[in-house]
């Protein structure tokens, strides 16, 4: 049967209405330091998910019975970020106040403080789960305060001490690592150690998880915008984050920092896509009450 030319993600197709999941994309990179291009990532995925399987062999289900509503990607005004990270949490707020659990895909990492202003809004005990290969916990970059090196800062802003529990964490300014020494967030070096106690801990808690895709090796995932060697595999990545999606109460996520300019292979698009498609799915029979 004749539908129409509108590109979802792979089978997100149910209506707004019944979906327990939306998906939608912030195109944004506007604070990028290295290389721009995150824009692009949400489109990407879409696209390339076409290549992939509905069915999942690690979950044992399949995107084509879920009840996943597409929203495509925000129109943002480009060159003013306050407007953006508005436009975010406008969006993340909607989808939270319909009961539904909003799934963000950028974009640089920034546009995840616009959907946890939103979070933080409606689930005043939120707790953020972060994988990346950066803290993200700068004061300011290059004199700017919002920014993707700081984003997970300003999170801290808004939550305060001992909500946020970061992994795969192998770079930043050494400013950024006393700062969480001095007890404001629990960082977990190099790869996802401790994150079994971390979920245990956070049981009933509402949580934020944000994956920024560079916290893989750049031998797996090397089209993003700031490459750092000696992250974790593929497969470490996906059970961290079905164990996050299964074991915690996941209120909402984003998956960051695709950036397909770079990703001559088309490799690192495919990698995105099936860990969007694994989220998902481990997200899918999830209760999600208040
Ligand atoms: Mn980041
Ligand atoms: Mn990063």
């Amino acid at each position: 049967m004749w539908s129409k030319n509108v590109e979802t993600f792979l089978c997100c197709d149910a209506a707004y209405e019944e979906a327990e999941i939306v998906l939608y994309g912030a195109p944004f990179d506007g604070t990028t330091s290295y290389r721009p291009g995150t824009r692009f990532g949400p489109a990407a995925i879409r696209h390339e998910s076409y290549g992939l399987e509905s069915y999942s062999l690690y979950l044992d289900r399949d995107l084509a019975d879920g009840a996943v509503f597409d929203g495509g990607d925000l129109e943002l005004p480009f060159g003013n970020t306050e407007r953006v990270l508005a436009e975010i949490e406008t969006r993340e707020e909607q989808i939270l106040r319909d009961g539904k659990l909003p799934f963000l895909l950028g974009g640089e990492h920034l546009v995840t403080l616009g959907a946890v202003r939103a979070a933080a809004e409606r689930f005043p005990d939120l707790c953020i789960v972060h994988f990346d290969a950066h803290a993200d916990l700068r004061e300011e970059y290059l004199g700017e305060t919002r920014s993707h090196a700081s984003v997970l800062r300003r999170c801290h802003d808004l939550l305060g001490d001992g909500r946020i529990f970061q992994f795969g964490i192998r770079s930043g300014d050494r400013s950024e690592f006393l700062f969480s020494r001095a007890g404001h967030t629990q960082l977990h070096p190099f790869d996802t150690e401790g994150l079994t106690e971390t979920l245990a801990a956070l049981r009933d808690r509402p949580v934020y998880l944000t994956v920024d895709l560079d916290v893989l090796d750049p031998s797996v995932l090397p089209g993003t915008g700031t490459p750092e060697a000696g992250g974790i595999s593929f497969d470490e990545l996906r059970r961290a984050v079905t164990a996050v999606c299964q074991e915690c109460r996941v209120i909402g996520l984003d998956v960051v920092e695709l950036s397909p300019p770079y990703d001559h292979s088309g490799v690192s698009t495919a990698v995105a896509g099936k860990l969007v498609r694994e989220l998902l799915l481990a997200l899918s029979n999830q209760k999600r009450s208040e």
